[in-house]
């Protein structure tokens, strides 16, 4: 009897429980057995220690720039799965530029946010948030802020020799920023336009612009990097704001919304840019109509296989997902917090060209993906190997 009402009562839900148990072992099952790379963030909260940064009427920059990034950070690991943040620093410590760099460039970082508050001399009251990467100041302006950041070298000992004789408060030591070469320029960029943006609509921030200027910590970091000056200590109104418990959250939250957006554009463009490297090689590999037979035998050994990318979700997708059905060897892999689904395989590039022509009308963006042993590989040099191998036969 009782019993018998517990069903009653549950049965509305049971078609729910159960969709959600699939789709449960569906995500541990695409998990399994393959390699999850996480996206890598590291948040830097400038300054710290005995270096406080700029100081206010009441506060210190070091203070504001650790209560937003860990705000910051806490936002990305509750809400990104698949993305790992890592701090230079999560107290009041002491840290050289370069050590904030190495801590980025040891983890791979994919993405280096340096957080940093302004400050203005002579009473100017200003009030806004800029957004800086990496490059060669066009205003005596911007030239200061790099200055004013760059010089905390000087609480390190040995600032000389570590940073090849720069002097901070000396234009010309600025002059290696003329020739340098970013690769990662326009990412950065990007990114802090984004900021900008978000700071603007989500924090109503004067939006003081995206700059460029030879900040040594973005230098010494091999990834797309951008440091935020997020307010004017300087300023009375603007320090009260960024002490706030309500002015730090709006902040780090401005910040998170651009990440995530940042985050989304990019997996776009990479699946976009993955794309267009096969187009360019999908002749060359299509020049021999026996490949297909060949390729099969040729890359078992390796066990090099191909397969056609369809979408990317942030979700795992339910079994009976409609966008799947009647897919033939659906599969599924994590990378950087991405769920990325796979029809069809095979050790035949041709193959898989010929699948993603099918699917074309289906999914406008569907791309070959490579896999050897398993680990996905660069689609590149997947397509090299099986042009040797075939040419071998
Ligand atoms: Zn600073």
């Amino acid at each position: 009897m009782h019993r018998h009402r517990i069903m009653k009562r549950i049965r509305p839900y049971l078609s729910y429980i159960i969709s959600i148990s699939f789709a449960l072992l569906a995500s541990f099952f695409c998990a399994e057995g393959m390699e999850a790379k996480d996206f890598v963030v590291v948040i830097d909260a400038g300054h710290g220690g005995h270096d406080p940064g700029a100081v206010g009427n009441f506060s210190q920059e070091k203070e504001i720039n650790l209560k937003v990034a860990l705000k910051l950070g806490k936002l990305i690991g509750d809400q990104c799965p698949g993305v790992k943040v890592i701090y230079t620093r999560e107290k009041d410590v002491f840290l050289s530029l370069n050590r904030r760099a190495a801590i980025a460039n040891n983890a791979k970082a994919d993405l280096f946010i340096s957080i940093h508050t302004n400050a203005l001399p002579d009473n100017q009251r200003v009030r806004g948030t800029s957004t800086w990467t990496l490059g060669l100041a066009k205003s005596d302006e911007n030239l200061e802020v790099a200055k004013r950041e760059n010089a905390v070298i000087l609480y390190e000992d040995d600032y000389r020799t570590r940073y090849a004789g720069f002097d901070p408060n000396s234009s010309e030591s600025y002059i290696i920023f003329e020739f340098m070469q970013d690769k990662y320029m326009s990412q950065s960029v990007h990114l802090a336009s984004l900021i900008q943006q978000k700071m603007k609509t989500v924090c109503r921030r004067n939006d003081h612009g995206v700059h460029q200027a030879g900040f040594l910590v973005l230098k010494a970091s091999a990834m797309p990097s951008v440091l935020i000056e997020l307010g004017y200590i300087s300023t009375p109104s603007e320090e009260r704001y960024l002490n706030s418990e309500n002015g730090s959250s709006a902040l780090a939250n401005g910040i998170f919304q651009a990440f995530q957006a940042y985050r989304k554009e990019q997996g776009l463009r990479q699946d976009v840019s993955s794309q267009t490297a096969v187009s360019t090689q999908e002749e060359k590999a299509a020049g021999n109509p026996d490949a297909a037979a060949e390729g099969r035998e040729a890359t078992a050994g390796s066990r090099l296989v191909f397969k056609v990318q369809v979408m990317a979700v942030t979700a795992p997708l339910p079994p009976d997902d409609k966008r799947l059905k009647g897919m033939r060897d659906v599969d599924c892999y994590q990378e950087g917090g991405w769920y990325k689904y796979t029809c069809g395989v095979s050790a035949d590039y041709n193959e898989m060209v010929r699948l993603r022509r099918k699917l074309a009308s289906k999914f406008k963006g569907a791309f070959i993906v490579a896999f050897k042993n398993g680990k996905k590989m660069d689609i590149n040099e997947a397509i090299e190997e099986f042009l040797k191998s075939r040419d071998k036969q």
